[in-house]
């Protein structure tokens, strides 16, 4: 700790520290001098007493306040003009809007919420504008969404059937088959598939069997109604296909083959097409169509 005379550069500290209102020990400990020292020092050179009482000295209470602007806003605000006493107007400029707004200094005083009018009113004209922004990208949206819906509605897709191999074009619906009777052989076939599939499980396939040599055997007669078939019951279609009539023969599963009937001789009876639908409705839930094997 220093002793003895005062240098020049320690007095003017003093003084500046003084005029801000700090204490002699803070003084003191900012320039290595005694709490006592520095008092003796400061009612030697007329710093002592009311210069550092904001009460009694006007100028302390305005530089005070000074510093609470700088500590509380200084990223806000800044002085303009004002300040007779800590309960009077006091006019700040905003630093965001550059307009100046007058507070009540005891608000600036104590570090209070101190908000800016202009700002305010900027700020609620900008969410305004926001709002109504938003609104129009929303209705845009909306549109948009519709009109690409539209255009998906009305796009045509140039498709190959993979029934008969003409190129049809097909709208929105995703078809396989360019025609209903594509789309009917394509569930007959896989049906078919199952059905193979489930006579070989069921055992021995008698593949010499065909619908013209079991009508040649039943002698044409419909095993389930007794009424003869009608070999010419059926259509041609423009396409070449081949449609088989209600009262068309068929072959029939006296067992069905999805109950395990077995496709030889002794399982086989002639029936008329419509018969075996009727039969097959009332035996079991089989869903396939009674075609013939030799497909
Ligand atoms: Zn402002
Ligand atoms: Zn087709
Ligand atoms: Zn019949």
């Amino acid at each position: 700790m220093k002793k003895g005379r005062y240098a020049q550069e320690e007095s003017d500290i003093i003084a500046e520290m003084r005029s801000k209102g700090k204490s002699y020990r803070e003084i003191g400990l900012a320039i290595d001098r005694s709490k006592d020292s520095v008092a003796s020092y400061c009612r030697n050179n007329e710093l002592s007493g009311y210069i550092s009482d904001p009460k009694r000295n006007p100028d302390l209470a305005f530089a005070n306040f000074l510093e609470k602007i700088e500590k509380y806003y200084a990223d806000r605000y800044e002085y303009v003009g004002g300040y007779a006493d800590s309960d009077s107007p006091v006019e700040l400029k905003c630093l965001k809007c550059a307009n100046n707004v007058v507070f009540n200094a005891v608000v600036i005083r104590r570090g209070k919420p101190a908000i800016c009018k202009h700002c305010t009113k900027m700020a609620k004209v900008e969410k305004k504008k926001e709002r109504i922004r938003k609104a129009k990208e929303r209705k845009r949206l909306a549109e948009e969404r519709r009109r690409t819906a539209e255009e998906e509605k009305n796009r045509t897709y140039t498709l190959t059937c993979d029934q008969c191999g003409e190129t049809f074009i097909r709208g929105r619906r995703k078809k396989k088959h360019c025609s209903k009777l594509c789309t009917t052989r394509s569930s007959w076939k896989r049906a078919e598939v199952s059905r193979r599939k489930k006579l070989k499980e069921n055992g021995r396939i008698q593949w010499d069997i065909t619908l013209d040599k079991v009508c040649l055997r039943d002698e044409g007669v419909c095993h389930i109604c007794g009424e003869v078939c009608d070999k010419e019951d059926y259509v041609i279609t423009d396409q070449g296909y081949y449609i088989a009539g209600e009262g068309h023969p068929s072959i029939d599963h006296v067992l069905p083959v999805s109950k395990g009937g077995t496709h030889t001789w002794d399982n086989v009876r002639l029936a008329h097409r419509r018969c075996n639908t009727l039969k097959r409705d009332k035996v079991s839930s089989d869903s396939f169509e009674q075609l013939e094997l030799s497909m």
